[in-house]
């Protein structure tokens, strides 16, 4: 299918944009609306290690769409418009940030190895982390005056992605809590809108966030798929039947 209706017209796919890690973006014949396909690809340390996994697509598509519409019910603004199938959708052209907003509600991954704290230290506050989004780089740890030197973004701007980021971490962790599931941590990424507004933008699956089985600590997350401990798309169908039976 490559044409599909939205606000009652009809909305075509055109060229490719680019290929990422886990997902093609398209453009199509309205300059304010791309169409995103979600791939059968997993990728681990920035795009190194790379495996085709089938049905990944199809789960994190319908993962990302369930909660972009749960965000959306609760005002939280965001480029997600409609799906178009199951590993398609059409979103809000946006100019992205170059700029990864990680949010830690426990202790895991970098913070632990950093930090040499205990695994799932619960933290007080929660902690918000910048990163430069950059592949090549390794996707460095970035400060305030760093993001706003190199006019990555203003300190206004930083406000609202740590706002936002927050009001987000407390929805989805209701959510998430609703499905037997503890949020230990997530990366986001935003952009701005022609009105020049900045708004959530990317995908919300476990490709970037980890997820805890309350009941038998089970990762149900990519890091299945990092650390090598077994089939990582058992893991993100548990998580799709979770959120669908709420
Ligand atoms: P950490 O910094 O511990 O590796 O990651 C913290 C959280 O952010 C994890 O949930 C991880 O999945 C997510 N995250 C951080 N960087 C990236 C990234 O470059 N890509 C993806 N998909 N997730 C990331």
């Amino acid at each position: 299918m490559d044409s599909v209706e939205f606000n009652d017209k009809t909305v075509s796919k055109s060229t490719l944009k680019y290929t990422g890690k886990a997902k093609q973006v398209f453009l199509t014949d309205n300059p304010d609306i791309l169409w995103v396909h979600y791939l059968d690809q997993a990728t681990a340390l920035n795009g190194k290690v790379k495996e085709n996994i089938a049905g990944k697509g199809k789960l994190n598509s319908e993962i990302s769409h369930l909660l972009f519409n749960y965000l959306t019910k609760h005002n939280v603004e965001n480029h997600y418009l409609r799906s178009i199938s199951q590993t398609d959708e059409l979103v809000t052209a946006l100019d992205i940030l170059p700029i990864e907003v990680v949010t830690r509600n426990y202790a895991s991954g970098h913070f632990v190895s950093k930090f040499g704290v205990e695994p799932m230290k619960k933290l007080a506050p929660i902690v918000q982390e910048f990163y430069y989004k950059s592949d090549e780089l390794d996707d460095p740890f970035m400060n305030d005056l760093q993001i706003v030197a190199l006019a990555f973004a203003t300190e206004n701007d930083l406000n609202q992605l740590r706002e936002q980021s927050k009001i987000i971490n407390q929805l989805l962790t209701a959510l998430f809590s609703k499905a037997g599931i503890q949020l230990v941590d997530f990366k986001l990424e935003f952009g701005r809108t022609t009105q020049g507004n900045i708004i959530l933008a990317d995908e919300l699956s476990p490709d970037n966030m980890r997820l805890v089985d309350m009941k038998t600590g089970k990762s149900l997350d990519k890091d299945v798929f990092r650390q090598h401990t077994g089939d990582v798309t058992v893991g993100y169908h548990e998580v799709l039947t979770r959120l669908q039976q709420l």
